[in-house]
């Protein structure tokens, strides 16, 4: 197991030396990254950083770490690679983004294959504090062996948690109702009712009595471990924030937004397509819409198509993230003539766009997305007002927390049947994205409510992680508890 820094040797001495272990997806990576970033340069002389990664998602890392610009060896966030375990995939597949839609199960193989080797390496470095992913269940019981504490990060924000915690109590109601069965109302939410039809929910929550199980076992780890960490802030989702530390955690920790978007974050989880930044200088201030559905989430040929006849019809200047998948097979899925049609008034980046950075950009003036969680807090960081396009998980409740609760975007579409499930899911038709889009760049009504809402946001965002703000000060709760527990055992 080869032992690296990413940003100069550490100190090592008596540092805290905190282990983070991520799951598979940069949209796990990135923010573990930036916490143990954030951890580090916190309180460099008393805390000391350690991503534990698989080789290739050790590059995300690195760019990760790069664009958090650690200011010293003290800072510096080291990295522990393993081999990532053979599940069946290509030499240096090892995320979900990398891997093919159809292989994904077997990314998710990898959590409990790679237990043995992280529990080992974990008894080999010993460290002060384990700081786990949601999915790595058994990271509990090693620390307890090991007598350190267990940490859960959650890359998702407390409100979507609460709602499935609650959502969980009533899961025998819901299967008995069936995926036609009338929308649920989910109990026990302090403020506003959120009422999602069945096809909307995660499948541990309707069919699926696998993932069920999983959900409990990974619930009880989290319950039974020292506490949470959520990317998240207290003034996006304060009553539920309240909530959460009430019933869902011994202790609970709200330090984000992890990252703020600006314009040095080229680099951030990879080399990201630069030109675009130059390209939206030629456009005029807000005019912009940014379209990206995150690092894996893939489109039929016949989805993407809609979208770009729907984004060529709307007649506002865009940019559009395409995965390499969506765009296989040579560009089927582009209408003919597509590409001269909209010629200047598009940019298309096929692969990573250096999203923070697009989004600190004066020219976009709104960002539709499929409500991942990370991108809806950078959004909101960057007071971007969003057209959501939810797919998967839980990216549908996340959604009413844009649209009903803190009210900084609008639905694309509601016209037929949505779902988790793609098979079940109707295609949006073009000219229901090209009236969304532009209805909403052009001004007036939701847009200007949602885009006021959004500033309100950023302001908080940014406040919540300068000094004394909400987020500043939990990190700082955060190594102070982990102190005195390290000093206690000692
Ligand atoms: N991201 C990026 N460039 C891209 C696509 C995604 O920088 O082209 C980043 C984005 O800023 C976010 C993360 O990848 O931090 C995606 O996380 P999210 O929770 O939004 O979606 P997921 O990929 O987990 O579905």
């Amino acid at each position: 197991m080869a032992v690296a820094t990413a940003g100069g040797d550490g100190g090592g001495g008596r540092r805290l030396r905190v282990f983070f272990l991520p799951f598979f997806a940069r949209g796990h990576l990135i923010p573990m990254t930036d916490l143990a970033c954030r951890m580090a340069a916190a309180s460099p002389e008393v805390v000391e950083t350690t991503m534990v990664v698989t080789p290739a998602n050790a590059t995300v890392v690195a760019s990760t770490v790069a664009h958090a610009g650690a200011a010293s060896a003290e800072q510096a966030v080291r990295v522990v690679c393993y081999p990532f375990p053979d599940v069946g995939l290509e030499r240096g597949v090892e995320c979900l983004g990398s891997a093919a839609a159809h292989d994904a199960w077997r990314v998710y193989r990898a959590v409990d294959l790679s237990q043995p080797v992280h529990e080992s390496l974990l008894r080999q470095h010993r460290p002060d504090a384990i700081v786990a992913d949601v999915p790595f269940w058994w990271a509990t019981d090693i620390a307890a062996e090991l007598g350190v504490p267990r940490l859960t990060f959650n890359p998702v924000g407390v409100f979507p948690q609460l709602a499935m915690n609650n959502l969980v109590t009533i899961r025998p109601d819901i299967v008995r109702r069936g995926l036609a069965g009338p929308p649920v109302s989910v109990p026990s939410l302090p403020g506003k009712e959120i009422t999602i039809p069945v096809s909307e929910l995660p499948d541990f929550l309707v069919q699926d009595e696998h993932l069920s199980m999983c959900w409990d076992r990974i619930k009880a780890s989290q319950l039974a471990g020292f506490g949470v960490v959520v990317n998240t802030f207290a003034d996006l989702e304060r009553p539920y924030c309240d909530e959460f530390s009430r019933v869902d955690a011994r202790r609970a920790y709200f330090v984000g937004p992890l990252s703020l978007p600006s314009h040095s974050a080229v680099h951030r989880g990879g080399d990201g397509d630069v030109d675009c930044l130059t390209w939206l200088s030629t456009k005029p201030s807000q005019s912009v819409v940014y379209v990206c559905f995150g690092s894996w989430a893939h489109f039929s040929a016949t989805q993407t198509r809609e979208l770009a006849l729907g984004l060529e019809a709307s007649n506002q200047p865009f940019l559009w993230v395409i995965r390499s998948e969506d765009s296989n097979g040579g560009g089927r899925w582009a209408p003919e003539g597509w590409e001269q049609r909209v010629a200047g008034r598009g940019f298309v980046v096929r692969g990573w766009a250096p999203q923070l950075a697009v989004l600190a950009h004066p020219s976009v003036g709104a960002f539709l997305m499929h409500c991942g969680w990370n991108s809806l807090l950078e959004a909101a960081a960057a007071g971007v007002p969003v057209l959501t396009w939810p797919l998967v998980f839980e990216q549908f409740i996340n959604e009413r927390l844009v649209t009903d609760v803190a009210a900084f975007g609008a639905r694309v579409w509601g016209g037929g049947k949505r779902s988790v499930r793609e098979h079940e899911s109707e295609t949006v038709p073009a000219e229901a994205i090209a009236t969304a889009v532009a209805g909403f760049m052009q001004g007036g009504g939701r847009r200007d409510t949602a885009r006021s809402r959004a500033r309100e946001l950023a302001g908080s965002a940014r406040a919540a992680v300068s000094e004394n703000g909400s987020s500043w000060s939990d990190i700082r709760r955060l190594i102070q508890d982990l102190t005195d527990t390290s000093a206690s055992r000692v």
